[in-house]
């Protein structure tokens, strides 16, 4: 069985599919291949399955020039970059590696609630800018995390995680939104359920986007809703850029409608807004949540092991 991946990931996985038996061919390039390359990359073997990333755009075109392949393993949780009904049409398999990023994603959203509200980037430019002159009482003036409610926006397995940290680590108090109600958080953290999207704006300090991006989610964060959030209230964004109008955002960070916002996803990355990167109330991060040593290492095992238990006749654990 002839494997290709679109571009190197830790070695964990590749030793795994090598172990079984299985040809690996690794772009030999270090980034995002273009639709031409991964095309030309595709005909170059009859591959029986794929390896891709998130930043492949996986469609007909690139079904059509790698015709073997009857499975797509994606070395991520989302998967919005797979046309799934075309996959559906023609028989192919699509996984995913959920779980194994949970908590890792999680750790990072709360990263950026602590360096938000304590103004760590901003403070830490400060020193480095040579401005610090001495302790002074109202020297770069945060906000405190305790006590505070935490918006959930998609209470799914990460959502569901950061309810978990957001109340036993910090003593917040749990609210969301969520097309389902996730009976858990409730019984577990007292997350209180609400009904819309703009209530859990307005009621919340804190609101944390873990919903996929789907045509539902697409722009769901945009200029009217941001102005349903409290002038005091922070917008963390670790799912993906599409679900914010990123200049929206811009306009209401600049405008003062919402306190700040931390950002892991953009819109059109790696372009970030214009501007966006001027604004001092706003954390930037370069879609990392994920990237810890041992998720990683994790997601490659997780995407290796969808595909051998393919060739095996077996369901791959992870299909969507
Ligand atoms: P999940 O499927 O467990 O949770 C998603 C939740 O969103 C579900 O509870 C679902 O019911 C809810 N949802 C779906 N459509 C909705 C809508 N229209 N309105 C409200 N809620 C809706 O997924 P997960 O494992 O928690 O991951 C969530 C997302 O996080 C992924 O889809 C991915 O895009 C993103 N992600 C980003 C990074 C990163 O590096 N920044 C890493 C991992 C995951």
């Amino acid at each position: 069985m002839k494997i290709f991946i679109t571009r190197k990931v830790p070695e964990t996985g590749i030793n795994l599919l090598k172990e079984n038996g299985y040809e690996i061919d690794v772009s030999p390039h270090d980034r995002v291949l273009s639709k031409e390359e991964l095309v030309s990359a595709l005909k170059q073997k009859p591959y029986d399955a794929v390896l891709c990333l998130l930043t492949d755009k996986i469609d007909a075109e690139i079904f059509e020039a790698s015709p073997n392949a009857k499975i797509f393993a994606n070395y991520a949780v989302g998967f919005n970059n797979i046309d799934i009904e075309e996959a559906k049409r023609r028989g192919i398999v699509v996984t995913n590696t959920p779980d194994v990023l949970t908590d890792t994603v999680a750790e990072h959203t709360f990263a950026l609630i602590m360096a938000i509200a304590h103004r760590v980037a901003e403070a830490d430019k400060f020193v480095r800018d040579g401005k610090y002159e001495g302790w002074a009482p109202e020297l770069l003036l945060g906000t405190d995390i305790k006590g505070k409610t935490l918006g959930i926006l998609g209470a799914g397995r990460i959502g569901a995680r950061v309810a978990f940290q957001g109340k036993n680590g910090f003593g917040m108090e749990i609210a969301y939104y969520d097309i389902k109600p996730n009976e858990a958080i409730e019984k577990e953290f007292q997350a209180t359920f609400y009904p819309s999207v703009e209530g859990l704006l307005s009621a919340s300090d804190f609101v944390s986007i873990h919903v996929p991006l789907l045509d539902s989610t697409r722009h769901m964060i945009n200029t009217s809703r941001l102005a349903k959030m409290r002038p005091t209230a922070y917008l963390i964004n670790t799912s993906r850029g599409p679900v914010v109008d990123e200049k929206a955002l811009f306009e209401a960070l600049r405008d003062g409608i919402i306190a700040g916002a931390a950002l892991d996803v953009f819109e059109n990355e790696p372009k970030v807004y214009p501007g966006l990167e001027k604004l001092q109330n706003v954390i930037l991060t370069p879609h990392i949540a994920s990237a810890t040593l041992e998720t990683r290492s994790a997601m490659s095992t997780m995407a290796a092991e969808n595909i051998i238990a393919f060739f095996e006749g077996q369901t791959p654990p992870n299909a969507v």
